[in-house]
């Protein structure tokens, strides 16, 4: 197989169509088998779920070329649950386990070509996307929906080294109390968007988000959870049930507890305490983990002990060691890894 002409190096983290993606159909009560297509473009009635009343929701995660030329995908299976999850509060029928998965490896295989070689730092995002293409004009769940799976290189996240962020706390919130913020719907982008905007314009690269029945505790930003560590080398990770169940987050959590011994603490975390903690860090699928240098908040800044010049040792490890396991260089959890060509 001969890879795409592309500089890897170089790449950002934009869409680029790749050959396939896989679409299946869900109509008269039940999904088709559905298979690969060329398409890249959707076509649908005007009065569709989807463009009326936002009925979608999506997964992210990522193939990897391992040290020894393999093709993988990192805990897909969670990513199957999470959207089932989230398809479910979505009044969305739900793809199966098997036909998600099923997707997402035909898919990366077809595009292997598009699958960024080992060592550029770039990888193959994977986008599975599920939506309601049927008409409705009363406020109902559509009659029909439409299951997507596309890829698109990107880019290492971090391009010239990682450098810590700096976040500003936001005077919006991101999910209500029992609302869809632990479901990964396309509604709580929608809505991050202006105060993402506002913290861009500031000079921000993130939001952090305070729960919004208190505004007292940490919740997450607008696409990753926190992590913190305590002067005495405790990971703590806020707990909540308006956050989104991050993957990566809780692949770190073992990661921390079984790799490197740490102690770790789910737990509500008082904004009050962050001046407290020695690290902090967001983690998501696309940067893996970003190390946070400061946040700042109506009245006052927050330095992280860290600082803004490089990531604090925990922070490092943890990176390292996720990385490390996702290109096969060091062994995974049994079933983390899953081998696609
Ligand atoms: C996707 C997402 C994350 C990160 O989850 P991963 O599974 O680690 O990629 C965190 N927060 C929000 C709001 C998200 O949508």
């Amino acid at each position: 197989m001969e890879k795409k002409d592309l500089d890897w190096g170089k790449l950002g983290f934009g869409y680029i169509p790749t050959d396939y993606r896989f679409v299946a159909h869900y109509k008269a009560g039940k999904w088709d088998e559905g298979g690969l297509t060329g398409e890249s473009t959707v076509t649908m009635s005007e009065c569709a779920g989807v463009i009326q009343y936002a009925q979608t929701c999506f997964e992210g995660l990522k193939a990897y070329t391992t040290k020894n030329g393999r093709i993988v995908t990192f805990r897909p299976d969670l990513n199957a649950e999470r959207m089932i999850s989230s398809a479910k509060r979505l009044m969305i029928p739900e793809v199966s386990k098997e036909m998600f998965l099923r997707a997402v490896d035909e898919t990366v295989k077809a595009n292997a070509a598009w699958v960024p070689p080992y060592g550029s730092g770039a990888t193959l995002y994977i986008r599975p996307c599920l939506f309601g293409t049927g008409a409705v004009i009363g406020v109902a769940p559509a009659p029909e929906y439409e299951f997507r799976v596309f890829t698109t290189p990107v880019g290492p996240y971090f391009k010239g080294g990682i450098k810590p962020i700096r976040l500003m706390l936001s005077q919006y919130d991101r999910a209500a109390p029992h609302g869809t913020g632990d479901i990964k719907a396309g509604l709580n982008y929608a809505m991050s968007l202006y105060p993402g905007h506002v913290a861009h314009s500031k000079g921000y690269s993130e939001n952090m988000y305070l729960d919004a029945a208190t505004r007292t505790n940490v919740e997450e930003t607008g696409g990753a959870n926190f992590l913190f560590i305590t002067k005495d080398g405790t990971v703590v990770t806020p707990k909540s049930h308006t956050i989104l169940p991050s993957i990566t987050r809780r692949s770190l959590v073992y990661i921390a507890e079984h790799y490197l011994g740490l102690k770790v603490e789910e737990r509500v975390v008082p904004f009050e305490e962050v001046k407290d903690f020695a690290e902090a860090a967001l983690c998501g699928t696309a940067a893996v983990i970003s190390p946070v240098g400061a946040i700042d908040y109506e009245g006052g800044t927050i330095s992280i002990p860290s600082g803004m010049d490089d990531m604090g040792p925990v922070t490092r490890k943890l990176r390292e060691t996720i990385v490390g396991i996702q290109e096969g260089e060091i062994e995974a959890p049994e079933g983390w890894i899953r081998e696609i060509c």
